[in-house]
């Protein structure tokens, strides 16, 4: 018999103290839930553990983008359209490496209601977003009912498969993260096997270049080859002072085999997911040098 996950309440807490409260009275069994599309797929693999209580935070004054001094804070609850709407209308060249991300998210239904909070707080390689804001070295903001909040770099953010550096009672409120200087530019690719299926690598990108030499290089590797976004370290270190050829990129982006151990599984080798590391590493540096000119 088909057991579907059913929550004995499903509530809106009218503000934040409220949330916290809350969380922090039923602990383990109650849960977060924003856009839900994450929420669905754990409800439906039986994941939702001995959740009793929906905490939906739709309603929260969590989804306001806020231009900083340095660059954006974007709230927890703030969609996938809404963002790469307002980055659209605002630092298109800028924020490429968001906004082609999220073109990548799939289907248009997921992009109307997923939120930038859901989307990190799954704590998952495969998803698209996050890659980009490592990219961007962005950093995330947490508080919990005691009024202490957090701000850590998303790169520590993310410990295992739906493992975010969350402690008890905790909500994620926003990201945040610098407008990259003149001169920059980013970019973001994926593979997937089919339409529907978890991308096998993922790559998002952020360069700085300077008479034709690379000053700056972020490179951030998701999808299914670890349990956690990773840096090409290597290929960074390999890159910075170099000039901008696709010969020099081919020859640096040879050493992600010492930043990542590919696996093999049902999807792919380890051989084939090591080749596509590199095929996309290159396409993305290229692609993101060539926005910054
Ligand atoms: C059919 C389908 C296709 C998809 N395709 C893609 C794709 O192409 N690319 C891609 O990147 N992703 C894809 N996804 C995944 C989707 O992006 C994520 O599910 C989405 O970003 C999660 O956001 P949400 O608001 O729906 O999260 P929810 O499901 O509401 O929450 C996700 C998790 O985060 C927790 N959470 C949410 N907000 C907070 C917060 N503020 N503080 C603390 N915890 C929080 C929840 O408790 C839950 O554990 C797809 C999902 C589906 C179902």
């Amino acid at each position: 018999m088909l057991t579907v996950f059913q929550p004995q309440d499903y509530r809106f807490p009218e503000t934040v103290s409220e949330l916290l409260e809350i969380l922090s009275q039923q602990g383990e069994h109650a849960r977060v839930i924003a856009g839900g599309t994450t929420i669905h797929e754990l409800a439906y693999r039986k994941g939702m553990g001995d959740v009793r209580t929906l905490l939906d935070i739709t309603r929260l004054p969590l989804g306001r983008i806020t231009p900083t001094d340095t660059g954006l804070r974007v709230g927890a609850t703030v969609t996938f359209t809404d963002l790469a709407s307002y980055i659209a209308a605002t630092h298109p060249r800028q924020l490429a490496v968001i906004t082609d991300a999220i073109a990548g998210i799939r289907p248009m239904q997921i992009r109307n209601v997923g939120t930038v909070g859901g989307s990190i707080c799954s704590s998952l390689p495969f998803f698209d977003l996050p890659a980009a804001l490592v990219a961007l070295d962005a950093t995330v903001t947490t508080t919990r009912l005691d009024g202490d909040s957090r701000t850590l770099p998303i790169e520590t953010f993310f410990w295992d498969f739906f493992l975010p550096d969350l402690r008890f009672g905790e909500l994620f409120t926003e990201v945040e993260f610098a407008l990259p200087p003149a001169g920059s530019g980013g970019a973001f690719q994926k593979f997937e096997s089919n339409s529907v299926d978890w991308a096998l690598v993922s790559i998002g990108v952020q360069v700085r270049c300077r008479e034709d030499h690379f000053t700056e290089v972020r490179i951030a590797l998701g999808g299914g080859i670890g349990r956690k976004i990773a840096r090409a370290s290597t290929v960074e270190r390999a890159l910075v002072g170099k000039p901008v050829t696709t010969e020099v990129i081919q020859d640096a982006v040879r050493g992600v085999v010492d930043d990542v151990r590919a696996f093999s599984d049902f999807r792919g080798s380890a051989e084939f997911r090591n080749h596509l590391l590199k095929v996309y590493i290159t396409r993305c540096l290229v692609q993101a040098a060539r926005r910054a000119r």
